[in-house]
């Protein structure tokens, strides 16, 4: 026996080079866990302390059995034992790494019984007290919180490397790649309530204690597990069994229960609004906790600043934004946190679709906007006391002043998500959304399927790529310097518009900019046209007199750009004046003359019409151009004289 367990040792030992997953990596394990089964004894509340407490993984191995592995942080691991047969056969475990790795974990080894395919029940006895994650200047989130005699779990951390802090009450491997069932009792002092996630199942209740039972069959995350213990004789719980086919109940304070009940007056009306919007709600029920940190997502159970609640601020934008993440992240769930845009982009942007609800088109447009200028104004500006760095969405750069949750992945996120729905259109990016929810229910998803389906959906591929690449994968916005030539047509004025990016390479350049331009005059005329160039010439006709040129004021689009200054608009000389630049003849086919005045200071560029440059003209006077290869279409040459006011002349190409 005794051999055996040596050589078991032995062989096990040489797999340590099998990794867990990274937070922001994930790394496929020869197991996969179905379900979480576990008792905990919160019996010293309020001390944040667990009497003997066990959690029991039940896992498949899905390759040649191998480790087990869980995280467990801050608490005593008093056994390990393999269910098997009514009995429960000791085994041997090793932590991985230490506690201030990202990746410190628990392994324990397969018994040469196991085969692949088979399952597994591995029970963990435990015991301790529960912490949060490590307080960075004063602030511990993540993880198990003491408020007054108020006992709490929140599912992630903003500063730990870890991310992911269930594995501050709960043995479990805690990454969002596996996600399984879960029934979790929870005994507490006669006194305390348990709120939790999942359906809630009547348990016979001891002279010294009561037992909480919840569980859910549909898969969960870890990091969304949560449990609140609440002295009975502070909380209001109210319920809504006839709203919606499903039940909400609130966990409120006592002392805020009617203003609760105000702030939370339109939720059934939040619920059929997104359901409207991204298909039926996909769980058992709709909970909120009350809770003085928060807010997170928790399944079902989510976790709510009381002081919001407190507020009765019936929009509640911020309840929405978690409501909305029970599709975003918790029924879809990323493969790893370096999609957690995924989740915060589409949850606060969900905020603006609440407003829409509410308020119409202007009221959504007016939410993005908002983001959109807390992002430029304040996250993204360096100097201001709240800048986090100029960061991707995509697997964003974590060290100080970012974190786990930097803004980047909310408001930039939101706005990215509007210009994508202004760019493909209502049907397309609604049907994306709820192409992503079908599909990969109850399951994970990462960016390149994300990226796939949008392209197979709208058939745009090298739009969604460009599109994902610039704002998703790569950081930073455009600035734009827009200046225009405005003159009359036969359909009242035409602009021709010279648009050029102007921020460093380092921060993109943008081909897939959904830009509102407004003509401002007596009659606003609102057009929206798509950047697709550094630089580019883009001739609107139709429009009415207009004295100012402004982006983001229409009624349609709200983008993420800067204007590097206000946008000019030269009106063009009445006829029979000498132009400065002019060219000739029009339409041409062989050769066009280009006459450069004195007036002109630095080259003449010359633009296809998609914006590429094709030719630098230097030098006053008159230049015969050979156009012989030259596509068919319109050309722009384009030029700023001494006072730097812009001159464009226009030609055409016939083939
Ligand atoms: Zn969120």
């Amino acid at each position: 026996m005794r051999l055996v367990w040596g050589l078991l040792l032995l062989g096990w030992c040489s797999n340590w080079a099998q990794e867990i997953s990274w937070p922001t990596r994930f790394i496929e394990q020869p197991f996969d866990v179905l379900e979480y089964r576990a008792f905990l004894a919160l019996d010293s509340l309020p001390a944040p302390v667990l009497g003997e407490s066990a959690c029991t993984i039940v896992a498949r191995w899905r390759g040649a059995p191998d480790t087990l592995r869980f995280h467990l942080r801050g608490l005593e691991v008093l056994r390990c034992e393999y269910l098997q047969d009514d009995r429960a056969l000791p085994v041997s475990w090793q932590t991985r790494g230490t506690p201030t790795d990202a990746t410190f974990h628990y392994a324990v080894p397969a018994l040469p019984s196991h085969h692949e395919g088979d399952t597994v029940a591995l029970r963990i006895t435990f015991r301790g007290t529960m912490t949060g994650e490590p307080s960075v200047g004063g602030v511990s989130w993540g993880g198990v919180q003491r408020e007054g005699a108020i006992v709490y779990a929140l599912g992630v951390g903003f500063y730990n490397n870890y991310v992911s802090a269930t594995q501050h009450w709960l043995p479990c491997y805690d990454h969002p790649s596996d996600k399984a069932r879960f029934d979790l009792t929870f005994r507490v002092p006669r006194s305390y309530i348990v709120a939790s996630g999942g359906q809630e199942f009547p348990v016979r209740d001891s002279a010294q204690w009561r037992l909480f039972r919840f569980r859910s069959d549909y898969p969960a995350a870890t990091y969304l597990l949560t449990f609140a213990a609440i002295p009975e004789s502070t909380v209001a719980i109210l319920r809504d069994e006839a709203s919606l086919p499903y039940p909400i109940v609130l966990y409120a304070r006592r002392v805020d229960s009617t203003a609760t009940r105000r702030s939370f007056r339109l939720l059934p009306q939040m619920v059929t609004a997104f359901e409207r919007r991204f298909g039926a709600y996909p769980f058992e029920k709709v909970g909120y906790v009350m809770t003085q940190k928060g807010a997170m997502e928790h399944q079902t159970m989510i976790s709510y600043p009381a002081s919001l609640a407190r507020s009765g601020d019936t929009v509640n934008l911020v309840a929405a934004h978690e409501l909305a993440h029970q599709w975003f992240g918790d029924c879809v769930t990323p493969l790893d946190f370096r999609d957690a845009w995924f989740n915060e982009s589409f949850a606060t942007f969900a905020e603006s679709l609440w407003r829409e609800e509410l308020g119409g088109t202007s009221a959504y447009l007016q939410e993005q906007q908002r983001k959109i200028n807390a992002y430029l104004n304040q996250y993204a500006k360096p100097g201001n006391p709240l800048f986090e760095g100029i960061l991707t969405m995509y697997d964003f750069d974590r060290t100080p002043p970012s974190s786990n949750y930097p803004h980047v992945i909310y408001e930039k996120g939101a706005a990215v998500l509007g210009m994508l729905r202004a760019a493909i259109g209502d049907s397309l990016f609604f049907a994306w959304c709820r192409m992503v929810l079908e599909r990969y229910r109850y399951g994970n998803i990462a960016l390149d399927t994300l990226e796939q389906l949008l392209s197979q959906l709208t058939g745009q591929h090298d739009f969604v790529t460009r599109f994902f690449s610039e704002w998703i994968r790569g950081k930073g916005w455009p600035v734009l310097a827009i200046d225009a030539l405005s003159e009359p047509s036969a359909f009242g004025r035409i602009a021709t518009l010279h648009i050029r990016q102007t921020q460093p390479d380092s921060l993109g350049i943008y081909t897939t900019l959904p830009l509102e331009l407004s003509f401002i005059g007596a009659d606003t005329v609102h057009r929206i046209v798509t950047i697709t160039a550094r630089e580019q010439t883009v001739v609107l006709d139709s429009l009415n007199t207009f004295g100012t040129i402004a982006v983001n004021i229409g009624p349609r689009v709200r983008s993420l750009v800067q204007l590097a200054q206000a946008p000019t608009v030269t009106e063009v000389r009445s006829e029979g004046a000498i132009l400065p630049l002019q060219v000739f003849p029009n339409p041409t086919s062989e050769t066009v003359m280009l006459s450069i005045s004195s007036e002109i200071a630095g080259p003449v560029m010359l633009y296809d019409a998609r914006g590429s440059c094709i030719w630098h003209v230097g030098g006053t006077g008159v230049h015969a151009l050979s156009t012989q290869d030259l596509a068919a279409g319109t050309y722009y040459a384009v030029a700023r004289d001494r006072a730097h006011r812009l001159h464009i002349a226009a030609f055409v190409v016939l083939r």
